[in-house]
């Protein structure tokens, strides 16, 4: 059974658990979700999953519960992590904001919001590195990427921009791979790591 952490201080949860369950099913796994809301619990985890909801609320709040070393352990231990929206934005190098204290553990530059301003939200066919047709993707007042350091792999990109990234055991993503039922994002970020 893989521990499967989805920080649960703020956001999208239990979208993200059912998810890491599909994900699993789909490998002849199981998965015990551990919902993330204080400190103590990420060391036991195998894998990590940061949500989509508020980056000032959710950075702000890893902080004062000490989850957000924890957080910096895992990804130093190499275990994977899956970061999806606000969790990219915390994950980041930089946020371009003075409210969100990030974690830097995936090495780009966001900014906040920045993503299809004409329309909050939408869903687009985004070609994956590695997986073989393309995923549903849905962006909601989603993340730019407009910096991406060196050792970073771009795994798909959206109107000529980063969409999803790749930096060591991390992945981040712009747009929200939870909230359809295709669990190749999370497999991808999971199950081909953690296998191999
Ligand atoms: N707008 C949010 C933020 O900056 C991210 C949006 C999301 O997670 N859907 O925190």
């Amino acid at each position: 059974t893989l521990r499967a952490g989805v920080l649960a201080v703020q956001g999208d949860v239990s979208e993200h658990g059912d998810a890491i369950e599909r994900a699993a099913t789909a490998h002849d796994r199981t998965a015990e979700v551990v919902e993330i809301r204080e400190a103590g619990l990420v060391p036991d985890c195998d894998v990590l999953l940061l949500p989509g909801g508020e980056s000032t609320t959710i950075s702000r709040l890893i902080h004062r519960e000490g989850i957000a070393e924890e957080i910096e352990s895992h990804v130093e231990a190499g275990k994977p992590v899956l970061a999806t929206c606000a969790g990219l934005i915390v994950s980041a190098t930089d946020a371009q904001d003075d409210r969100v204290d990030t974690l830097n553990v995936i090495d780009v530059s966001v900014e906040r919001n920045a993503f299809g301003r004409q329309k909050d939200s939408f869903e687009a066919p985004l070609d994956v590195t590695g997986l073989d047709d393309s995923f549903p993707a849905v962006f909601i007042r989603a993340p730019v990427i407009d910096y991406v350091g060196e050792d970073v792999e771009v795994l798909a990109t959206w109107d000529d921009r980063p969409v999803a990234v790749r930096d060591g055991p991390v992945v981040g993503t712009s747009f929200h791979p939870e909230l359809t039922e295709d669990p190749r994002i999370h497999d991808l970020a999971f199950f081909d790591s953690v296998e191999s």
